[in-house]
C-alpha cells in the first residue's frame, strides 16, 4: 500500500509535516510547498500509486471529486476567479513526485501564470494521422 521511499506516503502517514486541508475515505489534500498561486493544493489517493496509468479507477474518481470540492472552496474562500486541475504523468510530462497527485491551482485574473505552449493551428493531415493511430480499435 505505502512506499517507504515516497514523500507523499510519508505525508499521509504523518511522518512529514504538511498542511492538510481536506480528507475523505480515499484521499487527502494538502498545501503545495512551492505554490504556483495563493492556495495551490495537491490531492492524493491515500493508497500509493505511481501515476495516472497505475491509479485504480475508484481512486481516480475519488481524487476528481475531492478536486472539485476543493475548487469550489478556493472560489468561495480565497476568491479565486478560476481553477486549473493539473496532473503530470511521467517525467517527460514534468512529474517529479511519483505518487499520483492532482494539482488544484486557483487562478486569479491578474496572476502571472501563462500557458506553456503557444496555440497555433496545426497541420490538418498530421492531426488526422495522429487521430487514426489513437482511435479505439
Ligand atoms: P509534480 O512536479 O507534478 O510531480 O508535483 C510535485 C509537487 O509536489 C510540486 O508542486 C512540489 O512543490 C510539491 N511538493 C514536493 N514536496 C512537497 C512537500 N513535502 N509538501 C508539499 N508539497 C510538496
Ligand atoms: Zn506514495
Amino acid at each position: 500500500m505505502a512506499d517507504p521511499d515516497c514523500i507523499f506516503c510519508k505525508i499521509h502517514a504523518g511522518e512529514i509535516p504538511a498542511r492538510i486541508v481536506d480528507e475523505d475515505e480515499r484521499t487527502i489534500a494538502f498545501m503545495d510547498i512551492a505554490p504556483a498561486t495563493r492556495g495551490h493544493a495537491l490531492v492524493i489517493p491515500r493508497a500509493h500509486a505511481r501515476d495516472l496509468l497505475e491509479l485504480p479507477a475508484e481512486d481516480l474518481a475519488a481524487v476528481a471529486l475531492a478536486s472539485q470540492r476543493l475548487a469550489a472552496r478556493l472560489r468561495e474562500r480565497l476568491g479565486a476567479d478560476g481553477v486549473n486541475l493539473l496532473n503530470s504523468c511521467g517525467a517527460a510530462a514534468w512529474q517529479t513526485v511519483f505518487h499520483f497527485h492532482m494539482h488544484v491551482i486557483p487562478r486569479y485574473s491578474d496572476d502571472p501564470l501563462r500557458l506553456p505552449w503557444v496555440p497555433a493551428e496545426g497541420d490538418f493531415e498530421e492531426i488526422a494521422a495522429a487521430a487514426q493511430e489513437l482511435e479505439a480499435r
